[in-house]
């Protein structure tokens, strides 16, 4: 059983603040909107958590690179987790204002190995693993919406 409102909060500031213990001019918005009706789910925190962190280092990385390459003083790099109980099923989503998925590629991010990031900093293991954790674990549904250059936002639909 978990408490996947604790577990997502937890991990997006722990992560956020491992980046900035490296990098002290690292700044970005973290919001949450947790629906709190949702109480524990019967879910293997080890599942879900993996899950959660996967895809908030994904959205840190990408809002990350965006900084980097982008000169633009006015970008506010926004990671925003929340979760919804609508009826028989908690949806979670993982959304960031980074450098959103290219069309040409959505189809591969969730195979095993893919990777756009440089050696040593990607396995390309994490949307792979928490795919097969989410839909054949769980019997769940995990989807993303993105535009190329401006957000992507990752959706994970979990039976209760
Ligand atoms: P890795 O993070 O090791 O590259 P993942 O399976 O987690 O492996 O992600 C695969 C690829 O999907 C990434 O290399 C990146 O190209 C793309 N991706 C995943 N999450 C995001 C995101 N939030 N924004 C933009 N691209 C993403
Ligand atoms: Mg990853």
């Amino acid at each position: 059983m978990s408490d996947i409102n604790a577990l997502a909060d937890e991990y997006l500031r722990l992560s956020y603040h491992g980046i900035r213990a490296k990098d002290k001019s690292f700044n970005a918005t973290l919001q949450t909107d947790f629906d709190k009706s949702i109480g524990r789910i019967n879910i293997m925190q080890q599942d879900i958590g993996r899950v959660i962190l996967n895809l908030i280092t994904n959205a840190l990385y990408a809002v990350t690179e965006k900084k980097r390459l982008l000169a633009d003083a006015d970008y506010n790099p926004t990671v925003t987790v929340s979760t919804k109980k609508i009826k028989d099923k908690v949806e979670i989503r993982v959304s960031d204002n980074g450098m959103g998925v290219p069309q040409r590629i959505i189809d591969k991010i969730f195979q095993p190995f893919f990777t756009t990031k440089p050696t040593g900093e990607g396995t390309g293991l994490g949307l792979s693993l928490s795919y097969d954790i989410i839909t054949k674990g769980h019997g769940g549904e995990m989807k993303i919406d993105t535009k190329e250059g401006e957000y992507a936002t990752f959706i994970i639909i979990l039976p209760l």
